[in-house]
């Protein structure tokens, strides 16, 4: 079976020269359009396709800790320990663990696999005015997929702290 490269993948340019962030930026929206692109499983009994347990009170903290409590489980799974859930309207809309080591998926990082949840949940690319929270502060690449999905702001970490609305290049 042939299948047609996308652009994402082709043969990149020597970058040796430029500094990781300014390479991630580089690549920019075509590494996200290459990861958009794909079908994500979930692992067994995974988030995913069950409904999402909402918190009893709607609160930043309960929002908090159910990012924790996916860093844990991410833990418990074999992955990297990161979680991260998506908010709006006081509801979470989208879940994740971090998957990079559950998927074989470098990109799977508990936000980014958080904001395809939301995603496919909501069957939207936009998640706009959404809330991303996470247990740790998004690296580039999701804080990029955040800006995308049109995210609202980001809170992250244990103290609950805000990182703004996303940017597109840091
Ligand atoms: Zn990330």
């Amino acid at each position: 079976m042939t299948e047609s490269i996308p652009r994402a993948a082709m043969p990149l340019p020597p970058t040796a020269a430029l500094p990781r962030r300014r390479l991630l930026c580089s690549l920019g929206v075509g590494v996200l359009a290459g990861v958009a692109g794909r079908s994500v499983s979930a692992a067994p009994g995974e988030a995913g396709d069950g409904p999402i347990v909402q918190p009893r009170d709607p609160e930043p903290e309960a929002f908090l800790a159910r990012a924790f409590a996916l860093r844990q489980r991410a833990l418990e799974l074999g992955d990297q320990p990161y979680g991260a859930v998506v908010v709006r309207a006081g509801r979470i809309i989208g879940e994740s663990v971090s998957r990079v080591v559950i998927d074989f998926d470098p990109t799977g990082h508990a936000e980014l696999s958080a904001l395809r949840d939301a995603g496919r949940r909501e069957r939207s690319a936009s998640l706009s005015g959404a809330v991303l929270y996470s247990s740790s502060r998004p690296c580039p690449m999701c804080e990029a997929a955040a800006y995308w999905a049109g995210i609202a702001e980001m809170i992250h970490g244990r103290d609950g702290r805000s990182a703004g609305a996303p940017r597109l290049c840091g």
